[in-house]
């Protein structure tokens, strides 16, 4: 049976051929733009294989295949005025199911037989076949190599989407922080304009505006990155790179860092990374009404979220000085503070949160003595801002485990042997495999031998309780000019982190919580060396003590001073207490009205162990069931999903997330375009714009893609990856493609 419509629905028996015609929208060219072209897609069942026919009116078109990072599924290309392949693989049905629901729908008709959904492209697919999908008979064993869109073309109208957009923003950004800041630029930058995209509207909403959130807001120059300036630079800012972005303004680095080079070797101060990211926000504010978008920024603090109340409907994002509708919710809140929960807390020379640090300078009496709850990398900031400004009182670092970072070794980047990302999603995803602790340790364990090129005895890392003087001795000698294997190899788990995490089994995940998540964070993240010299000088100078096994703080009235009590019960005095313990992991402990109303209304739900519960796959935010009316469209990254992913307080991964987000966001408004009374007559309105006749020139029938080559002018060339259309016509199952054609089903 052969059937066509235009972008209709058919089911069609098992092993029967059945073809959708119609436009099938992808990424923005601007060379292309001025192409409208029709397409073929034959679906052929039985072997899960699509073959286009695409008869441009004056060009060759090439379809972007794209296969997400995991390599899940994949699609292929079409060359001009003849068949040619575009196979989905098989197991992209039932495996993208959980991932990625918006991906590949699979529903069930009455009889129980499967319904799917095929996208064949990235982002704004206008094309798909729900079609019987015998999913029993689906061959895993085809996997195309990983390939990126080669060449775009844009729906070349407004889309009807865009009208009832118009007064709401699309997409609300709550968090202008450094992960805030990625996921707009990322959204502006790389999501595919086209019919469904057109008029996107952005809110990125901080309470505190973009100024770097809490890392990189403006403050001393002593709090320095411990990363360098090489590894930010990597994907980040995309094509606002920070060192371009050096290179172009000196004025606002120079007063930081003094007139020398800034190169990828450099750890900047924070302050310098925030005004980067203030700088990053202009850009993509700018990059969107390039690309018909808009992006605006809004100051203000958000106390509650509300639930759309129907399916379709949209989700009122409630400030606290007015509120926005919006489809999709991104929280990216970063670090909340801890709730107070002792009397000492209210103490007017207690500081519950270290940054900005000049506060502290500005405040506390430089003779005064400091006690600090905490003794990684705030505390270190503290101690640091505090003496660069000129204090010369003592200061105290106290915790229970009062063990100081590791100090960082030269930094470069290694490449796994076995746990790279693509790798892991092989070994782990695919196989739904389990890990058990002493698994990954040993596999940790194989890469740390191999990025030293020796054997290595691991218990010799964690280093025995030396006193603090000892201990950072022992550390600066063994980074000093040189790469501490174990360290790259633990850095390079921002890669993977997630995966193994995930993959963990539950009993194991409770013990790494619970008994080595201080172990994991004191030798993962570390500081410069040029930090740690200062901190050794002060130790041994003796204005500054670092004391494990502290027990318990409150204020003693009778002398006017804070008091810490420790385990071998002995005290402690100071006048003045800096809490720079981190931020609240559990987001019940959050002091944070948005979170608080969010957890009574059921919109988040916390994860056990900390931040809020999300999927996986997506970072889909999970609601009390419910709650939501239709597909919930939140989410969460950056440090509040810090349960989910394990590790996530790193540029690194807070860019890898929203790479993600916004690639699955391109699913989800081209999905929501597909949805939509309008587009069939949009489609039917275009199609009979289309040209009578094909006036282009015939081309020899057996070439292959290389036909292209030759069809292909000028600037569009480039657009091409000829090498993986090669590579994924390498694909084409002839015999298939030979049965369509002989069907005359185009
Ligand atoms: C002290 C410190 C040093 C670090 N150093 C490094 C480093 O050297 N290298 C590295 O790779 N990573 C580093 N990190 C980790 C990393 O870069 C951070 O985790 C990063 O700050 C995450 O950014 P974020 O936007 O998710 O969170 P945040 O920086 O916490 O930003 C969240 C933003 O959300 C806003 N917000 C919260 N709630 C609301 C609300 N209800 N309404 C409106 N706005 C709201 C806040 O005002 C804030 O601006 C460091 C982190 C810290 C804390």
């Amino acid at each position: 049976m052969v059937a066509s419509s235009w972008l209709t629905t058919q089911t069609v028996p098992s092993g029967a051929i059945a073809s959708v015609r119609g436009f099938l929208p992808t990424d923005v060219s601007a060379s292309l733009r001025s192409f409208a072209a029709s397409i073929t897609v034959t679906v052929s069942l039985s072997e899960l294989t699509l073959h286009t026919r695409w008869r441009p009116s004056s060009t060759t078109i090439v379809l972007a295949p794209f296969v997400p990072a995991d390599g899940s599924w994949s699609a292929g290309m079409s060359s001009r005025d003849r068949l040619v392949p575009l196979r989905v693989i098989a197991n992209a049905v039932s495996n993208t199911r959980a991932a990625r629901p918006w991906c590949t729908r699979v529903r069930h008709d009455a009889s129980g037989m499967p319904l799917g959904t095929m996208r064949t492209l990235q982002g704004n697919t206008a094309a798909r076949a729900y079609t019987r999908i015998p999913l029993a008979s689906v061959d895993p064993r085809t996997r195309l190599p990983p390939a990126s869109p080669v060449a775009t073309l844009p729906f070349p109208e407004t889309p009807p989407l865009c009208r009832i957009m118009e007064r709401h923003y699309t997409i609300a950004i709550i968090g202008g922080g450094a992960t805030g800041v990625c996921l707009a630029n990322k959204i502006v930058e790389a999501l595919p304009v086209g019919l469904s995209t057109a008029t996107v509207s952005l809110a990125l909403i901080d309470a505190r505006g973009c100024i770097g959130g809490a890392a990189y807001a403006p403050d001393v120059a002593s709090n320095l990155m411990n990363t360098t300036c090489g590894a930010v630079d990597r994907a980040f800012g995309g094509e606002f790179g920070i060192l371009d972005w050096a290179r172009d303004n000196p004025a606002k680095w120079q007063p930081y860092v003094g007139e020398g080079q800034l190169d990828t070797t450099t750890y900047l101060p924070r302050p310098v990374v925030g005004s980067y990211l203030s700088d990053l926000v202009q850009h993509a504010t700018h990059k969107a009404a390039e690309r018909g978008m808009r992006l605006e920024v809004i100051t203000d603090e958000v106390v509650d979220i509300t639930p759309p109340d129907a399916a379709d409907g949209n989700y009122v994002v409630r400030t606290k000085s007015g509120k926005v509708e919006v489809r999709y919710v991104y929280l990216a809140l970063g670090h909340l503070d801890r709730a107070k929960t002792e009397a000492y807390q209210d103490h007017d020379r207690y500081y519950h949160q270290p940054y900005p640090i000049t506060r502290l300078t500005r405040e506390i009496p430089k003779e005064s003595s400091v006690g600090v709850i905490g003794t990684r990398l705030s505390a270190i900031d503290v101690v640091l801002g505090l003496v660069g400004q000129g204090h010369t009182g003592k200061i105290h670092c106290v915790s229970r485990g009062g063990r100081l970072p590791a100090v960082r070794g030269d930094q470069g980047r290694y490449e796994f042997m076995h746990l790279e990302r693509d790798e892991l999603v092989k070994k782990l995803v695919h196989a739904k495999a389990k890990l058990r602790l002493v698994d990954v340790a040993a596999m940790l364990g194989t890469e740390i031998e191999h990025a030293a090129g020796r054997p290595v005895d691991l218990g010799a890392i964690m280093s025995e309780d030396l006193p603090p003087v000892e201990y950072y001795e022992r550390e600066i000698a063994l980074a000093k000019g040189k790469a501490r294997p174990w360290q790259t190899v633990l850095y390079a788990t921002n890669r993977n982190i997630d995966l193994l995490w995930h993959h963990l089994e539950e009993e194991d995940k409770q013990i790494l919580a619970s008994q080595w998540l201080n172990d994991w964070l004191t030798y993962r993240a570390s500081i410069p060396r040029e930090n740690a010299e200062r901190i050794l000088a002060l130790l041994r100078s003796g204005q500054l003590t670092v004391r494990g096994g502290v027990t318990r703080f409150w204020f003693d009235a009778a002398t006017g001073n804070f008091r810490a009590s420790f385990d071998d019960g002995s005290r402690l005095d100071c006048q003045h207490l800096v809490a720079a313990t981190g931020s609240a992991s559990r987001i019940e402990d959050a002091d944070s009205p948005l979170m608080r109303n969010l957890l009574s209304n059921g919109l988040v739900v916390p994860h056990r162990f900390g931040g809020v519960d999300c999927v996986f796959e997506t970072g889909q935010v999970v609601s009390r069931p419910g709650v939501v009316a239709g597909e919930p469209r939140m989410f969460a990254l950056g440090p509040l999903t810090s349960g989910v992913y394990f590790f996530t307080t790193a540029l690194e991964i807070v860019e890898r997330q929203a790479v993600q987000r916004t690639r699955d966001l391109a699913f989800l408004l081209g999905d929501e375009w597909l949805e939509l009374p309008e587009t069939d007559a949009w489609v039917d309105a275009k199609q009979s714009e289309a040209p009578a006749t094909d006036s282009t020139p015939t081309m020899p029938p057996d070439r292959g893609p290389d036909l292209l080559a030759h069809a292909v002018r000028g600037e569009q060339a480039q657009l091409i990856d000829f090498e993986q259309l090669r590579l994924l016509n390498d694909q084409i199952d002839r015999d298939a493609f030979e049965a369509a054609d002989a069907t005359g089903s185009n």
